[in-house]
């Protein structure tokens, strides 16, 4: 059983994300409202077994790192890496105070305490210990396929005894050997390395593909007066009618439910905030081009539309002539396809406002995704 001995997780986060295609390495990467290295580190720090954490960053971001761990509160040292991941790791290990280490790629921000625990565990007993996966594909290299019972996908964190590693790289070191992962360099020294169950979930970013998605969904809603003397404007549709949408802009009621959905849900609040009606500027505004301008607030934060649903309220007009067009004009100023978009009119039989034609009501639904 494991003793309570000190552990030090070491997370690389030395990469520069060159197979990734990013700006910033991706570590720096957003998973919801937090960087994947945040995420990663949050494993460690939740987890009873680790005492300390250090973190190897890539020199050319090792400010950055600093900060981020300031603003979260996260107490841990930070080293720079190296030019190769051996070198980074080699760095980490002279920092490490801990009799056991567990060694944590940064790109795997998925690791569970469960995986955490039977890594330390194990190593405690045999001094060196990984965590894998079976394949779940059939593996060949060009002279056949391999034997899929002997093949093992290995994932991080790999525990060590601290001494038992810092001698594998010490030897590694002096024979000018590489590997991949830990695991490669303590076998190498001649170090028997034991195998624990991984976890499928606790996948490496490698590329944007494996970056999870965020989905949202947001509601709207609108109520426009019809008037005489005005043009009835919905979803960009100048619909010919004897009234009009009453409004500051050219009061497209359902595009400023629409509006408001995509903005609510993106945590981006409403369209009176974005573009309030005591400014003169919006005065006859076509809320075609706000709905272009609420796009780009949503796509600056990486936010894609997946659908969106506008119901439109009233008596009269008729709205079915017109759905098409509709679901084209903002289908194609969201940027989806049009099948995307739907846009469906009711009545309310008569009853309330609506039903007599003294306004207009809409509701919108939106998912959106990054
Ligand atoms: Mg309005």
């Amino acid at each position: 059983m494991y003793e309570g001995l000190k552990v030090t997780a070491l997370v690389a986060a030395a990469g520069r994300g060159s197979r990734f295609g990013a700006d910033v390495p991706k570590q720096f990467l957003k998973l919801g409202d937090r960087t994947v290295l945040e995420q990663s580190l949050e494993n460690f720090i939740r987890s009873p077994y680790v005492d300390e954490i250090v973190v190897i960053a890539n020199p050319d971001f090792i400010g950055e790192t600093r900060e981020l761990l300031k603003q979260k509160h996260i107490d841990a040292t930070v080293v720079p890496g190296g030019a190769e991941r051996t070198d980074s790791v080699r760095e980490g290990l002279k920092a490490a105070t801990g009799a056991l280490v567990l060694i944590h790629d940064a790109a795997r921000p998925f690791v569970t305490p469960e995986v955490i625990g039977r890594v330390i565990e194990k190593a405690y007993e045999t001094g060196a210990a990984v965590p894998c996966v079976r394949p779940k594909d059939t593996i060949r290299t060009e002279a056949g396929n391999l034997k899929r019972d002997e093949l093992f996908a290995v994932q991080t964190p790999q525990g060590f005894r601290t001494e038992l590693i810092r001698d594998a790289y010490e030897k590694a070191g002096a024979q000018g050997f590489t590997s991949t992962d830990e695991g490669g360099i303590a076998q190498n020294a001649g170090y028997p390395v034991s195998i624990v169950e991984g976890d499928y979930a606790n996948l490496k970013i490698t590329t944007r593909d494996d970056m999870p998605h965020e989905t949202r969904t947001g509601t709207g809603f609108d109520v426009h007066r019809l008037a005489e003397g005005r043009r009835c404007i919905i979803c960009g549709v100048d619909i010919p009618y004897e009234k009009g949408l009453l409004g500051h802009s050219d009061a497209d009621v359902a595009l400023h439910a629409l509006m408001d959905a995509l903005l609510g849900a993106a945590g981006m609040g409403d369209i009176g905030r974005h573009f309030p009606d005591t400014d003169p500027a919006y005065e006859g505004a076509d809320s075609m081009k706000l709905l272009e301008r609420v796009a780009e607030l949503l796509g600056e934060e990486g936010w894609d539309t997946v659908n969106a649903d506008v119901t439109v309220i009233c008596q009269r007009p008729r709205i079915a002539p017109y759905v098409q067009k509709m679901q084209e004009n903002i289908a194609r100023t969201l940027g989806v396809e049009t099948s995307r978009i739907n846009v469906k009119g009711t009545t309310t039989e008569g009853l309330g406002f609506t039903g007599r034609g003294e306004g207009v009501v809409s509701m919108a639904a939106v998912t959106i995704t990054r």
